[in-house]
């Protein structure tokens, strides 16, 4: 295959995946989630790593290399979704709530949205995927850089990468 062609939109799809997802059944309990990296094209980018406090994404041998996540180390943190510069780290918790996925995700515009406000939940291409209910506003690293919490049906926890308020 091409890989022009197949980087050209830089969007994974079911023919062009990507996504490092963490093992279903350790998804299915872990609180406080696990991190989804959709990062497959090999760059000299390595936030990812440096930011995370307890070793779950493993060190680059390459400064090119993709991510390689040790699932059982990640507390959901979202260290790593604050610092990454292609926001391409996501955490999903699916214990949050019964039917529901509480999604930790990039946030770089203004306004911020407010706690209890309901947002427009975005798929990869910028669709609207489905409602989401603002939780929690965080800034991780104390740099402006801000994570939203998101609570949306737990059916959606592959297709909501990113919000519109
Ligand atoms: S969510 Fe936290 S623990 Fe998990 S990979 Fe990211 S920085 Fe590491
Ligand atoms: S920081 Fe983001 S863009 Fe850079 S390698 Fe890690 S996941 Fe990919």
């Amino acid at each position: 295959m091409n890989v022009t062609a197949v980087f050209e939109n830089g969007v994974l799809t079911e023919e062009r995946p990507g996504a490092v997802r963490p093992p279903e059944e350790l998804w299915k309990t872990r609180k406080g989630g696990l991190v989804v990296v959709e990062c497959p094209q090999r760059i000299p980018c390595n936030p990812c790593h440096t930011s995370c406090p307890t070793g779950a994404i493993s060190s680059f041998a390459d400064i090119n290399d993709v991510p390689s996540i040790d699932y059982e180390k990640c507390t959901g943190c979202a260290l790593c979704v604050a610092k990454c510069p292609g926001l391409a780290c996501f955490v999903a918790d699916l214990t949050y709530a019964p039917g529901a996925v509480l999604m930790k995700l990039p946030y770089e515009m203004l306004p911020l949205p407010e706690k209890g406000q309901t947002v427009k939940c975005l798929g990869r291409t910028g669709e609207v995927v489905c409602e989401g209910r603002v939780e929690n506003i965080t800034e991780p690293h104390r740099d402006r850089t801000m994570v939203v919490h998101v609570t949306a049906p737990a059916d959606k926890v592959n297709d909501v990468r990113a919000i519109r308020v």
